[in-house]
């Protein structure tokens, strides 16, 4: 690692930090809705067993991302993972704003179990009408 690659990463991490931080600050005073969904990145799998509910896990780095994984949020604890590698289909699109907040694209739509459909836009779940509902229309409508 150099000096500067160095200084960049602490610089990155403090801006987390405080990112971080300022939104607690924020939800607190009730300035700020309370996110349910933060975004932790790691260069390795998690153990999806272990893995604590409102936490979306991204396998990654500075630079790319491969996959999120995070449990139903219904309350199921089925496990969820979304590729976001550009080479796979369908995949999906995080991103974090300042505060830590992850806006998920497209909407999650489990292919079984409780068919749970929503999108996650700035760390909060939006349920959708037809979640629930298995998606015999899934094939094609994919943005
Ligand atoms: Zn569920």
């Amino acid at each position: 690692m150099t000096f500067l690659s160095f200084v960049t990463s602490c610089r990155d991490r403090c801006m987390r930090t405080i990112g971080h931080l300022t939104r607690r600050g924020l939800e607190w005073t009730g300035f700020l809705e309370s996110a349910q969904l933060t975004v932790t990145t790691h260069s390795d799998h998690p153990d999806i067993e272990a893995l604590p509910p409102g936490i979306i896990y991204v396998v990654g780095g500075p630079t790319y991302q491969k996959w999120a994984f995070l449990k139903c949020p219904c309350g199921c604890g089925e496990p969820i993972m979304l590729s976001l590698s550009e080479k796979k289909r369908p995949r999906w699109h995080i991103d974090t704003d300042w505060f830590g907040r992850p806006t998920v694209k497209p909407s999650v739509w489990q292919t079984a179990g409780c068919y749970s459909h929503f999108w996650i836009k700035k760390g909060r779940i939006h349920w959708t009408a037809d979640t629930g509902r298995p998606h015999a229309s899934r094939v094609g409508s994919e943005g």
